[in-house]
């Protein structure tokens, strides 16, 4: 038996026999030919083209829902239908007598390695589509390798180098019950999609893939991020049992999808999902969700060549109002670091990406864009289920700009005789000290507000939320943290708007009470955990979470706060 340490990415047990996915390396036997076989070569080029894009097409209609997958896939139709890549493979099979499968090789091996050592990571990373597309066409012509994912069966724990957002789903899909990665993190896209697919996943198993093999057996542990090779008997049981529990778990906590979301003297809390991706929406109505409360819309506009348009981002927004309906759903325009932008949008590297160019800032500086994605949203919510959301807001001036062109896009809409939600309600994201000090103001000029924590403690802290090397800095339970929180909810109380959260705080059991003590009307979590949060939220009693709270805030160090919370826990 032996343990095998890595980082907890998504939570729950799964026993089973691990399944190596990894692409096979393929064999390339003939390298050159006759003068006599250049046009028979060149038409095997032809074939091979058209058969691969082919699949690609139907690859993309099966990936309607998801638009991150289609943008790949089209990205690697483009690599295939580039003249320049064309005629290189041609004048390698004219001029120097290369077979197909030895031109293809050595076109794709040059490209590869010039984009890897690309300084720019977004161009280094784009490396790995050229290796797609240069497996994709190989396995075509050597019919090696051609589904690797066909042995994969259902209950295997899939054992991996990385992990890819439409890789989770593809995974889901076959049935598998957990992922170990070697490389991976907690807040990447594959995470975020595991978790509200509730797929266990352990990452960054150091050397998993030289360690285990296939049919090995596995215990992963999604709690303590850790596997189990081998385990002995008695670990078995121990884990048997655990998976019962789980599973039992479970079962009750599927029984409160009806139920409210109320403390047991009778206090209301509205428990909504956070999405990034549109198929997260299946997840979020099967638990019944009482809305969205942050639709983070960033994957619309990253890792494109150009922007979305208004019509592309109508369709989606329309689609999530239609799914959801009549429930509402938040829609948080782009919150990109200028940075992650900066290529389509020309800006310059920013010294410190999460001071710069981000958020609102970047959407108030390229007002054609922010729009864009105004009117789409409009559009979206002619059936007044839709609200607007704006990130990393400072001071109201922001918000004041913010609605004059949302007044603007309205206008706009009206003169083509569009329908639109004329009234959407806006609201702003406290996620910076000065917004949730300056909260009353805030408060007056929108319709709600929502508590941003993942960045209103880093920008509280002055910690980055993303260096592991300060995480121990990154303290939610802080008081400075706890007492700007209180702050924005008095604030929004007295002016008659509801506060909610929807930062990672609200979907850890330990702060919500304190949470709700402190005021929080609405909670917005991860929708693979939104049943136990309920669960928590039916079990405890408003007055306790309100002198819990403010005992919380009497005390002056975080230490004592933990303690203390955990005492209570
Ligand atoms: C937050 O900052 O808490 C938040 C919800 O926004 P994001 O994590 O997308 O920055
Ligand atoms: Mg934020």
């Amino acid at each position: 038996m032996k343990r095998l340490k890595g980082i907890q990415v998504a939570n729950g047990y799964a026993v089973g026999k691990a399944a190596i996915v990894s692409r096979p390396r393929l064999q390339i036997s003939r390298k050159q030919i006759g003068p006599d076989e250049i046009e028979q070569e060149l038409q095997r080029f032809q074939d091979s083209l058209d058969k691969v894009k082919a699949e690609l097409n139907l690859l993309i209609d099966d990936y309607a829902h998801s638009r991150d997958n289609r943008d790949i896939l089209t990205t690697h139709k483009l690599i295939l239908e580039d003249p320049e890549f064309i005629a290189n493979i041609t004048t390698l099979i004219r001029k120097e007598l290369l077979s197909l499968e030895q031109a293809l090789h050595q076109h794709f091996t040059e490209v590869i390695d010039l984009f890897r050592n690309m300084e720019n990571s977004y161009y280094a990373e784009k490396s790995s589509d050229f290796e797609d597309v240069a497996y994709r066409l190989l396995s075509y012509l050597t019919n090696q390798g051609r589904d690797y994912l066909s042995g994969l069966s259902e209950g295997a724990i899939v054992i991996t180098e990385n992990v890819t957002p439409s890789g989770v789903a593809r995974f889901f899909g076959r049935g598998v019950k957990g992922i170990v990665a070697a490389s991976g993190s907690r807040n990447s896209h594959s995470a975020i999609i595991a978790r509200s697919m509730n797929l266990p996943f352990v990452a960054r198993v150091a050397n998993v893939l030289e360690t285990v093999s296939p049919g090995d057996e596995l215990i992963l542990d999604g709690y303590r991020g850790e596997i189990i090779l081998d385990p002995d008997e008695a670990t078995r049981s121990e884990y048997r049992k655990l998976l019962v529990r789980e599973t039992e778990y479970h079962e009750k906590l599927l029984s409160l999808r009806d139920k409210p979301a109320v403390t047991s003297d009778g206090h209301q809390i509205r428990l909504m999902s956070n999405i990034e991706l549109p198929l997260e929406v299946e997840q979020v109505l099967a638990n019944k969700s009482e809305g969205i409360g942050l639709f983070r819309t960033e994957f619309l506009f990253l890792e494109r060549e150009e922007l979305p348009d208004e019509n592309e981002q109508y369709e989606i927004y329309k689609k999530i109002a239609e799914q959801m309906y009549p429930e509402p759903v938040i829609i948080r325009t782009i919150d990109v670091g200028g940075d992650k932008l900066s290529r389509i949008l020309n800006i310059e590297h920013e010294l410190n990406p999460n001071l710069g160019c981000r958020g609102i800032r970047i959407s108030l500086g390229h007002i054609p864009i922010f729009k864009n994605q105004i009117r789409a949203i409009l559009r979206a919510g002619v059936r007044e289920n839709v609200k607007i959301m704006f990130p990393m807001i400072a001071s109201c001036a922001e918000i004041i700009q913010v609605k004059r062109i949302v007044r603007e896009c309205v206008q706009e809409l009206r003169d083509k005789s569009i329908n639109c939600a004329e009234n959407i309600k806006l609201g702003a994201m406290v996620e910076i000290p000065s917004a949730a000090i300056n909260s009353f103001a805030l408060a007056r000029e929108c319709d709600f507000l929502s508590i941003g924590t993942n960045d209103l403690i880093q920008y509280t802290l002055a910690v980055d939320r993303d260096n592991q090397s300060v995480e121990k800095y990154y303290i939610p339970h802080h008081p400075a943290v706890l007492k700007l929180i209180r702050m924005s909810a008095e604030n929004a109380h007295k002016n008659g708007i509801k506060l909610a959260v929807c930062g990672e705080m609200a979907s850890q059991s330990l702060y919500v009470p304190l949470l709700i003590g402190l005021g929080v009307d609405e909670l917005s979590v991860s929708p693979g955990l939104l049943l136990e949060i309920k669960e928590l939220i039916r079990s405890i009693s408003y007055t306790a979470c309100r002198e819990l709270a403010d005992k919380a805030l009497e005390l002056v160090c975080h230490d004592s706060v933990l303690e203390f919370l955990k005492k209570k826990d």
